[in-house]
């Protein structure tokens, strides 16, 4: 029997557990005599053939298909075996067992996306998409992850590379020729050329930054007293009943969690145990862990009972929140008021008046939390960004602004613009460097 490679990799490629069918992948070159182990027989491109899955002994290990695309028609551009079984744990390890005897050896996290992309079948943006798309939390994220997938995340920023790449030859050009000056660029509309690419990368980053909302949602905690409704709030945006609601007050002691959607916005909302002066050492380390939460909140909602009115106890929580975090002041229980529910600007900030419990206003609040996110974006044109496409847009940007400010010292401006162009290329991969494609590769999971 032929051992294969060592460079051959595999994994379990279907989500551990139990299901239908389970998936073991294989990738490598010259794999057609390992394909041929599992299969019996010669096997037969992108075509499902039946296949008996032995052991080195010949004992049947599982019975399902399998799958040869050989390369360079893959989705690394390598060799791949597909081997289909029945999705239990046990028969999948079992499988993965006889792969490593054959001579593959366990693929790393992300490794088989990653000779996708050493093979040029994806470009780095692409290869991010992949797992965007597996992680997605929410229909809208998915949507945008395959646009990106299918590349057209990377056509925008090619094409801003390409005017970027025009632009340099025409600056350095007049640098070449002593007797061509700014009249010559000026003449090619340069200056307009620069801005247009400006203002590009302004609308790209906005629609980037709206897919870091969708991609990272928001950060809500839930702050107040004791029993002003912080449970039967969550509850009533969650729409189930999963913190636990009581008279007593004091009763939510713990950070509870609950991430829900509006507008396809993941929303991770914590309530949080009563902020009050207490004795009880349980209670006071659920209050600890409430400012720990607030310190990461990017929206707080602070709760009072609309009877009470804002306390001194509420005073003090404001005075104690970081500066930069959005808040919204709830009065709840305005059914036991009759007043209306609605809105108001108070002089600490936005006011709204509402019922938990009989839901009245709970919808001007989601407005309200989608509004202080930042969020505006409806259509199909969110690019579902991460952090390291924000950072190399802005730098990018950042480059262009200052390259039109150098309109007269014009190797400055040569300079500006191609640290813009290597700041774009470096959301496809072109000049990533190899330590910065091993983090991205290794937050993925293994099989991918
Ligand atoms: P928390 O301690 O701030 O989490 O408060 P809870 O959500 O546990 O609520 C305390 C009590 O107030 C419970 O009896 C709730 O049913 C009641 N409550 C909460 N919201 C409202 C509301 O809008 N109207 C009325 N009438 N009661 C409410
Ligand atoms: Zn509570």
């Amino acid at each position: 029997m032929a051992s294969p490679p060592s460079d051959v990799i595999a994994a379990i490629a279907t989500a551990p557990g139990r299901g239908g069918i389970g998936v073991v992948r294989i990738s490598g070159p010259n794999l057609s005599s390992l394909a041929a182990v599992f299969s019996g027989r010669e096997p037969q491109a992108r075509l499902a053939q039946f296949a008996r899955f032995r052991d080195a002994a010949g004992a049947l290990i599982d019975e399902g298909l399998l799958l040869w695309f050989p390369a360079p028609h893959s989705f690394t551009g390598e060799d791949i075996i597909e081997l289909q079984g029945h999705g239990g744990p046990v028969v999948m390890q079992m499988l993965l067992a006889r792969c490593l005897e054959l001579g593959a050896r366990l693929a790393e996290p992300g490794e088989f996306t990653r000779r996708a992309f050493l093979n040029g079948k994806l470009d780095l943006a692409q290869a991010e998409s992949v797992a965007d798309l597996i992680e997605a939390s929410t229909a809208a994220a998915a949507r945008s992850a395959v646009r990106s997938l299918a590349g057209s995340f990377s056509k925008e920023v090619q094409g801003l590379c390409e005017r970027l790449i025009d632009l340099r030859m025409l600056v350095e050009a007049t640098l070449d020729f002593p007797d061509e000056d700014v009249d010559f660029l000026i003449e090619a509309k340069a200056f307009e050329r620069i801005e247009v690419v400006a203002s590009e990368l302004r609308a790209i980053l906005d629609r980037a930054r709206q897919g870091s909302l969708l991609r990272n949602g928001l950060h809500v905690v839930l702050v107040g007293q004791p029993n002003v409704g912080k449970s039967s709030l969550l509850n009533r945006l969650a729409g189930e009943e999963r913190a636990i609601v009581t008279d007593i007050a004091g009763t939510t002691r713990d950070a509870l969690r609950e991430t829900i959607q509006i507008e396809g916005i993941p929303l991770h909302i914590t309530d949080t145990a009563g902020l009050r002066e207490t004795t009880d050492e349980v209670e006071k380390i659920g209050i600890a862990r409430t400012w720990a939460e607030i310190a990461r909140a990017d929206v707080v909602v602070r709760l009072v009972d609309v009877r009470a009115g804002l306390t001194e106890a509420d005073a003090a929580i404001d005075a104690r929140l970081p500066a930069g975090v959005e808040r919204i002041t709830v009065f709840n229980k305005v059914d036991l008021v009759a007043r209306e529910p609605g809105r108001e600007d108070g002089e600490e900030g936005v006011r709204l008046y509402l019922s938990a419990k009989a839901g009245m206003g709970v919808e001007q609040l989601r407005a309200e939390l989608l509004r202080v996110a930042g969020w505006h974006r409806h259509g199909e044109d969110v690019i579902l960004a991460r952090e390291r496409h924000l950072i190399a847009l802005r730098e990018a940007l950042a480059r262009v602004e200052a390259a039109l400010e150098a309109r007269h010292a014009l190797e400055l401006m040569a300079e500006e613009l191609r640290l813009a162009q290597e700041a774009v290329n470096e959301i496809t991969g072109e000049f990533t460097p190899d330590d910065l494609l091993g983090v991205i590769f290794s937050r993925f999971c293994i099989g991918k």
